[in-house]
């Protein structure tokens, strides 16, 4: 089951991601995290990246598609990929298609989390005051919620004409979203999706 949860940042991905890991095994591929992790190293990847990131706005297509290829190839085998914070427009959504086409894969399943802005607004400026992550200041918020407006929300036509989108309500609990999702992947493992 290759699944992409897909929605603004702070939807939510990234814990429903981690349940999912916990509980099925399957690998998170979340670009943000390998992103921040190539910082952290002092990379030149990283060192390149640190500017655009602390902007808000998003890295080049070409550097994350290229992060995604090498861990798809580290993981081969893997029982499922959740991409998270991946794909972010739809040049990257046509080269995840072409990476996992090479494998002999696909998506199976989209997830939007659909969240407000308002609530978004509140859980990341929550998260700022608790994690301190500098790009989940209001300022810097504003820009990454524009970059979602114009250059992901594209991606919800795209994955709804092939048949592969399905909603789930972020704004309910965080148990009722990962039943939403297990209720998702399993009409979409019996093809009723
Ligand atoms: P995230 O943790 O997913 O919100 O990502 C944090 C930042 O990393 C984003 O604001 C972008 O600057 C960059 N980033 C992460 N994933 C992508 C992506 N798929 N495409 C472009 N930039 C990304």
């Amino acid at each position: 089951m290759n699944l992409i949860l897909f929605g603004p940042p702070a939807a939510g991905k990234g814990t429903q991601a981690k349940r999912l890991v916990e509980e099925r095994g399957y690998i998170q591929l979340s670009t943000g995290d390998m992103l921040r992790a190539a910082r952290a190293s002092g990379s030149p990847l990283g060192q390149k990246v640190a500017a655009i990131m602390d902007s808000g706005s998003l890295v080049s297509d070409d550097i994350v598609i290229a992060l995604i290829d090498e861990a798809l190839t580290t993981h081969a085998g893997a029982p499922g990929f959740i991409f998270d914070g991946f794909p972010r427009t739809v040049p990257q959504a046509t080269a995840l298609d072409d990476l996992l086409a090479r494998r002999g894969q696909a998506i199976d399943l989209v997830v939007r989390l659909e969240v407000d802005d308002a609530a978004l607004l509140a859980r990341v400026t929550k998260r700022f005051n608790e994690q301190g992550r500098p790009d989940d200041n209001p300022d810097t918020f504003k820009v990454r919620l524009k970059a979602y407006n114009d250059q992901t929300a594209p991606l919800v036509p795209y994955y709804k004409d092939r048949g592969k989108l399905t909603a789930v309500d972020g704004m309910a609990s965080i148990d009722a979203v990962s039943a939403g999702i297990a209720s998702a992947i399993a009409s979409k493992a019996a093809g009723r999706a």
